[in-house]
């Protein structure tokens, strides 16, 4: 029986996109790479202005342990290295790249897992530059190397937030593929088993993995429950381990990777693929609503472009979901964590006066006080909004989900959050 993390949202199941096959977008024409498109440090770039690329080649890396470089997703030429937004809201160094229209591809081999070291699998890794693609963008080959023992590897396949679908069609198109990724990844983190975590929406993604199910890895299905994808919710579900505060998995012996990211794992081993594109869903307000393979750096524009341009009238474009997401004020490239982009139209409420119902106390599932956060973050009480734990906050918006007054917490808690970093 699974521990049901306290508090937490039912959202509607709003996923049309769950029953499209993945499609491969057509190349882009240019494309816009940012160095830095992971948790830790900027890659310096390795190419300049004018310099032809093959598909595949690095093209931007770091000495810092905490990165991961980047590779060229088409063939062509580099048009200019300049600062670009990314979907973060940050400005970043980014190497434009104009397609020759004809993805040559640098030489690629893969390795025997069986027998590879470990040492030799994680620089493979990391030579791939894989991040982890459920959208944190942490560099798996650090994550895979936790300081401490660990016993289990968890498998992040739950895919909560309405409208993403694009780690469900993964599940149910490339299960052995993922498969073959998770083992990978046992192996080098040195858990001795591996659950892959499903919600019960997605039945049909159980039956494909569990055609793959062995004695080491198993299949849960966990009750649909926003956020229930989050690690230490995930970890006291499966398993009935507390993450201290201001601890990480691995303190309770837990590695927890995505999907996505095994998949891209399993390329990069079996295949000596460095990971170039991934699967994004394309929904909301476009005429054509699909899930798309996807070079990285491939402009938001084009994604629309590709799905038929907008339906109907929207006035944000959001990279993500609807609870998590981030609302993009421009014309910004798909990175290695861009798992939806999603065209919306914003509902005009204006924020009113807290009315003390204690509703985004009871769905917190971190157990903090959201009315409390945004009342000092206003006041620009910072000290205070520490004192009331703000760095516990992960983001997942439910307070903000069900506040009567349609008081933006979340906005308020990031403001805080923001500020306290600055001030550090
Ligand atoms: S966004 Fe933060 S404060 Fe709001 S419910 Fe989620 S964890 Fe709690
Ligand atoms: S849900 Fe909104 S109105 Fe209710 S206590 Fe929280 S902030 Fe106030």
């Amino acid at each position: 029986m699974f521990r049901k993390f306290k508090g937490g949202i039912k959202l509607p199941h709003l996923k049309p996109t769950a029953g499209f096959t993945i499609e491969r977008m057509k190349l882009p024409s240019l494309v816009v790479v940012p160095l830095k498109q992971h948790i830790g440090a900027v890659c310096e770039p390795l190419v300049q202005k004018g310099e032809k690329v093959k598909t595949g080649q690095k093209i931007g890396d770091s000495h810092a342990n905490l990165s991961a470089p980047v590779h060229s997703p088409i063939s062509g030429v580099v048009k200019e290295v300049r600062m670009h937004p990314i979907p973060t809201g940050e400005e970043v160094p980014s190497i434009f790249i104009e397609s020759d229209g004809v993805d040559e591809w640098v030489e690629t081999s893969g390795i025997d897992p069986e027998k590879a070291g470990r040492e030799e699998i994680l620089s493979k890794i990391r030579e791939a530059g894989i991040v982890g693609l459920g959208g944190a963008a942490f560099p798996t080959h650090v994550k895979l190397n936790p300081p401490k023992k660990v016993d289990t590897l968890i498998i992040n396949g739950c895919e909560g937030e309405p409208f993403i679908t694009a780690d469900h069609r993964l599940m149910l198109e490339y299960p052995e593929r993922i498969m073959r990724g998770v083992e990978i990844m046992m192996k080098v983190c040195g858990a001795e088993r591996a659950i892959i975590a499903i919600e019960e929406d997605k039945r049909d993604a159980e039956q494909q993995l569990k055609k793959f199910e062995t004695e080491r890895i198993k299949i849960a299905v966990l009750p649909s429950r926003y956020p229930q994808g989050d690690e230490r919710h995930l970890i006291k579900a499966l398993l009935r381990r507390e993450v201290p505060a201001g601890g990480l998995p691995f303190d309770v012996g837990v590695v927890v990777q995505n999907v996505a990211t095994a998949k891209a794992v399993a390329d990069a081993i079996l295949d000596g693929k460095p990971l170039i594109e991934r699967i994004v869903t394309v929904t909301g307000a476009v005429r054509l609503p699909k899930n798309l393979l996807v070079r990285i750096g491939t402009l938001f524009s084009a994604l629309i472009e590709e799905c038929g341009g907008p339906a109907r009238e929207y006035d944000k474009i959001v990279a993500g979901g609807p609870m998590m997401g981030f609302a993009q004020w421009c014309d910004i490239p798909v990175i290695k964590g861009t798992n939806c982009v999603l065209l919306m139209k914003s509902v005009e409420d204006e924020e009113r006066d807290c009315i003390r119902c204690g509703r985004c106390v009871d769905v917190c599932p971190m157990g903090l006080e959201p009315t409390m956060l945004a009342s000092f973050s206003k006041k620009k009480m910072f000290d205070k909004c520490l004192e009331y734990r703000v760095t516990s906050c992960d983001e997942c918006g439910c307070c903000a989900y069900v506040c009567p007054s349609k008081i933006p917490l979340v906005q308020y808690i990031k403001l805080a959050k923001d500020a306290l970093r600055r001030s550090a």
